[in-house]
């Protein structure tokens, strides 16, 4: 094979006084967080790469004919130390992060994908994986193995690696090119919204936030050395300042601000660099054989095609524009009401509607909030759920480390006692910290090696003063929950192979167990179990209860119809054909939208093309429909409970069969269609999410 142009001189600070040198002694291989210090990662991390392409080196050259067991397996079993050290790194440099470890980071990013393509543009190795796959009908292999060749196969064909050399070099240019310019992207919107930002020096035009917001604005203001406020923009086309500013003008400059930010003629202005991005990924998509990029990211997804997350999203439109309209009636009676004097315009959209759901919800966090301590919730809601579905139960343990004081250790038992996973929490804000919540494996669960799960959940909640209660919010909640259900999908994974395992699946299919969980959070069985005062121990009242639910679809208008023109946006870009001329951003975005009757003066979408950084920076192009398609499928899978009998030993055990643990080792869309004996469907995400013409009607 051709030696990668990898270097691998930090290594030699690499040794056996590195924690990650051999594998974890600890129980279920958990990371010694206790011994691994900033510095250990980066040396450990090449010499992993170096490790594992030493491996696949030997697997390439090997003289023997290729057989399952001297190739796949092989190179299933390739990269151990790169794998153990990667995924502890992930999670720390995202929840305790520092500048050493963001240093790291950056630094290896590019070092890792070279390590990719080192691996799938390896012609020797691919051609022993075509082999086998040629030869797939007579290796008698077991469905789990057959899905790992044809994984391992399409990884390689999906790369470029069947394409002719000079294709291949083709490619490659193709892929420095739209690299640079995603790079460019993303380096122009940084800079172009954080020039977006709204300045100024009359307080009087902040009327509105709270003294909190205010003083956050001076602040923001001193650190960019201006006089007066500042208030940044966020990434998204609505900003959330625009909920609370009485100031009908400075709305309005904040919206124009977000709106146009990259599309101000200087040299911030990414028009140019998307049309390129989208016109180049055509020509990629031809090359490997596609007739556009949609089509060819969508080939190992669950929809398969773009065609099919087009339908599903056509299908949602008229449901969700039609609540919208309701909606926007609802607002502009209030705007009457107070003799506004004006049509709704989308900055006064969050505005009113805020004003819209005080007067018909009237729901206050801080009533609430006494209900929702954060231990109570998880051991007596969200475990309780879990035990009540799956018979798992949870044994809180001290004797291992963690990075954080305030985290917590559980290790999880099947219904028969066997032990199964252990799971962390690390649920607190952090300066240090991320913003958002995720799950993250900190080992993966595979036979092949004999390893149990190790996961953890992070949050950021507000962190009480020492010796309060954490008291959270219904938000919040439907996080852990969320969480959580990636937390099953982990731990219940039970695969031979580590590729295959838990949630490494499909991005239209690794949101569903998570979004599914949060059906139980509401479920009352569930929430009378958990939803006690911290103090009194009393049940929260039933109309507390009541206005909690309905302020969950409150204005789902709206936030369904910013998400799916996002998503329709994203689509129709990345379905151009190669022949497509240079696309004029603004006229195409007007017509894409006009054409899935998603123009609408008061509903813009979520991202506009020019700064929808999903798709041209970060992995979401053709994806951005991914967010909509799961909360279809746990929509449709809640009505299969729903249908057959609800919250029982019997219905959880069943999904925990054929989907939680199953990984990625069937195809998708049969495994989800083979537990839910048909198609999922919109209509129970149309009934539950208030976009049903009856839970529509006021
Ligand atoms: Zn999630």
């Amino acid at each position: 094979m051709t030696t990668p142009a990898i270097t691998t001189a930090a290594s030699t600070d690499f040794g056996p006084n590195n924690p990650f040198y051999s594998p974890s002694t600890l129980p279920f291989h958990a990371p010694p967080f206790d011994k691994i210090k900033d510095g250990d990662y980066q040396p450990a991390i090449e010499a992993g790469m170096a490790e594992q392409l030493k491996e696949i080196a030997a697997i390439a050259a090997n003289p023997a004919a290729p057989t399952y067991d001297n190739t796949i397996v092989a190179m299933e079993k390739s990269g151990q130390l790169l794998n153990r050290s990667l995924t502890t790194f992930f999670n720390v440099a995202g929840a305790n992060t520092n500048p050493t470890l963001q240093k790291v980071r950056s630094e290896i990013a590019p070092k890792l994908a070279a390590h990719r393509d080192a691996i799938y543009l390896n012609d020797k190795l691919y051609q022993r994986v075509a082999a086998l796959y040629k030869q797939r009908g007579t290796l008698k292999l077991d469905p789990e193995s057959q899905r790992l060749l044809k994984y391992y196969y399409d990884e390689f064909v999906h790369a470029g690696a069947n394409l002719n050399e000079t294709d291949k070099t083709a490619l490659k240019k193709l892929n420095e090119q739209i690299a640079s310019l995603s790079e460019s992207f993303d380096s122009k919107l940084l800079a172009a919204t954080k020039d977006g930002a709204f300045v100024t020096i009359d307080k009087s035009a902040l009327a509105g936030l709270s003294d909190a917001e205010i003083t956050a604005a001076a602040e923001s203001a001193k650190g960019r050395k201006v006089d007066g406020y500042v208030i940044p923009l966020q990434n998204t086309t609505q900003q959330p300042t625009l909920g609370s500013l009485s100031n009908r003008s400075t709305r309005e400059t904040i919206f124009q601000n977000s709106w146009g930010r990259s599309e101000r003629g200087n040299a911030n202005d990414t028009r140019d660099t998307i049309s390129q991005i989208a016109q180049l990924r055509a020509q990629k998509a031809k090359l490997l054989g596609f007739p556009n990029f949609a089509a060819w990211s969508l080939e190992n997804q669950m929809a398969k095609n773009p065609e099919a997350a087009i339908s599903f999203m056509d299908a949602l439109v008229p449901a969700a524009t039609g609540r919208a309209a309701t909606e926007a009636k609802d607002i502009q009676a209030v705007i009457d009401a107070q003799k506004g004097g004006f049509q709704l315009q989308p900055w006064d959209w969050d505005f009113y509607s805020d004003q819209v759901r005080k007067a018909k919800y009237d729901l206050d966090e801080e009533q609430t909030k006494p209900y929702f301590e954060l231990n109570n919730v998880l051991e007596n809601g969200v475990f309780y759920a879990a035990t009540q579905l799956y018979g798992i139960t949870f044994k809180e343990r001290h004797d291992l480390p963690v990075y954080d004081p305030a985290m917590r250790v559980f290790e999880v038992f099947n219904a028969d006692g066997s032990s199964l996973a252990l799971f962390y929490t690390d649920y607190f804000k952090r300066d240090n910290k991320q913003g958002g919540a995720w799950m993250n494996n900190l080992v993966d669960q595979s036979k092949l090696f004999g390893l149990k799960p190790v996961v953890i959940n992070v949050c950021n909640f507000a962190k009480p003063a020492p010796g309060e209660p954490a008291l959270i919010t219904s938000d919040d909640v439907r996080t852990m929950f969320h969480e959580f259900g990636h937390g099953l999908h982990g731990m219940f994974a039970n695969t031979v192979y580590p590729t295959l395992s838990g949630a490494n699946t499909a991005r239209d299919f690794v949101e569903f167990p998570s979004q599914f969980n949060e059906y139980w959070a509401y479920e009352p069985t569930v929430f009378k179990h958990y939803a006690r005062h911290y103090k009194t121990g009393a049940l929260m009242p039933d109309e507390l209860v009541a206005k909690i639910k309905k302020a969950h679809n409150f204005n789902a208008g709206y936030d369904i119809t910013e998400v799916v023109a996002a998503a329709q946006l994203d689509m129709q870009w990345h379905t151009l054909p190669p022949t497509a001329p240079l696309q004029q951003p603004d006229q195409f975005e007007k017509l894409a939208l006009e054409k899935k009757h998603l123009w609408i003066s008061t509903v813009p979408p979520r991202y506009r093309s020019s700064y929808f950084a999903h798709i041209w920076g970060g992995g979401y192009a053709a994806g951005y429909y991914a967010y909509l398609w799961t909360q279809m499928l746990a929509d449709d899978a809640y009505q299969w409970f729903v249908d057959n009998g609800g919250l029982t030993r019997a219905n959880g055990d069943r999904l925990r069969k054929m989907v939680l643990s199953q990984g990625n080792t069937q195809d998708l869309e049969t495994l989800y269609e083979s537990w839910r004996g048909g198609k999922p469907t919109i209509a129970p995400m149309l009934k539950y999410r208030g976009l049903a013409p009856e839970t529509g009607a006021k």
